[in-house]
C-alpha cells in the first residue's frame, strides 16, 4: 500500500514533468550524432544509420519547417506543437503530426543509442524499481517491449513510457505518432516517452531485410541506458 501511495503521489508531479529537458526544442533543426554512424556496428549498420539520419530525419525537418511557415507557428518548438495536435489549424495538422512526429521521435532515438558496451547493459537505481513494480522484471519488460516492436503492423513505434500517473507501460503507436499527443493516438497509452524503438523498415531493412526480431534483438547491445535512466528521472521530477 505504501508504494502504491507513493507513486499516485509522484504521478501528480508528472504532468509538469512531459516538458522535461532533452525534450525542450530550442529550434527545429537535424541534431548531429553524439557518435559516428558506423560505431554502433554490428547491431546497426553505417549505411542505414547515414541514410536515417541525413536523408530520412533531415526530411521531416524540412516538410515540418515548410508547415510551419504556412502555418505562421515558426515561434514554436515540436514537443509544444505535437502534444495538441488538435488545435492546430486543420490545413497543417497532418504535416505537423507526421513530420512533428518524426522529428521529435527521431532526436530521441540517436539519444537513447550509444556504442555497445559504453554505457550500462540496463536501466540503474530507481528505474530499476519501477521496471520490477510495473513488469514484474528487466526480462518481463524486454519481452512485453519487444512483442510490441515484433506487433506493431507496418510503420511505427515501440515505447517505454512514464503515464500521467506515473506508472510505467509499455505502448506502441502507427507512422510517426508519439505517446504526447494527447486526442490522436486512441490505441496507444499516452505518457513522456523515455525509450522508443523505430521499426520503419528504413532503420532495417539493409542489414536485417525482413527480419525485424532480429533488428530488435540486437538493438538491445546498444540501447544508452544513461539516457534512459535520465529521461526517466526528468519525467518523474
Ligand atoms: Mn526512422
Amino acid at each position: 500500500m505504501k508504494r502504491r501511495h507513493f507513486i499516485t503521489t509522484t504521478g501528480t508531479a508528472l504532468l509538469g514533468g512531459l516538458a522535461a529537458p532533452h525534450r525542450a526544442f530550442a529550434d527545429i533543426a537535424l541534431p548531429a550524432l553524439a557518435y559516428a554512424p558506423a560505431a554502433l556496428e554490428p547491431h546497426i549498420d553505417a549505411e542505414t544509420m547515414t541514410i536515417h539520419h541525413d536523408k530520412h530525419h533531415a526530411a521531416y525537418i524540412a516538410k515540418l519547417s515548410d508547415a510551419l511557415k504556412t502555418a505562421k507557428l515558426t515561434d514554436k518548438d515540436a514537443v509544444t506543437l505535437i502534444k495538441d495536435i488538435n488545435a492546430l489549424p486543420k490545413d497543417v495538422q497532418t504535416a505537423i503530426r507526421n513530420n512533428g512526429g518524426g522529428h521529435v521521435n527521431h532526436t530521441w532515438f540517436w539519444k537513447w543509442m550509444a556504442p555497445a558496451n559504453t554505457t550500462p547493459n540496463g536501466p540503474k537505481g530507481k528505474l530499476v524499481e519501477a521496471i520490477q513494480t510495473n513488469f514484474g522484471g528487466f526480462d518481463d519488460f524486454k519481452k512485453l517491449f519487444g512483442d510490441a516492436a515484433t506487433k506493431r503492423f507496418g510503420s511505427g513505434w515501440a515505447w517505454l513510457i512514464v503515464k500521467p500517473d506515473g506508472k510505467l507501460a509499455v505502448t506502441s503507436t502507427a507512422n510517426q505518432d508519439n505517446p504526447l499527443m494527447k486526442g490522436v493516438v486512441p490505441d496507444a497509452e499516452l505518457g513522456a516517452p523515455i525509450l522508443g524503438l523505430d521499426v520503419w523498415e528504413h532503420a532495417y531493412y539493409l542489414k536485417y531485410r525482413n527480419k525485424r526480431p532480429d533488428y530488435i534483438t540486437a538493438w538491445w547491445n546498444v540501447v544508452n541506458w544513461s539516457q534512459v535512466d535520465k529521461d526517466f528521472t526528468a519525467a518523474k521530477a
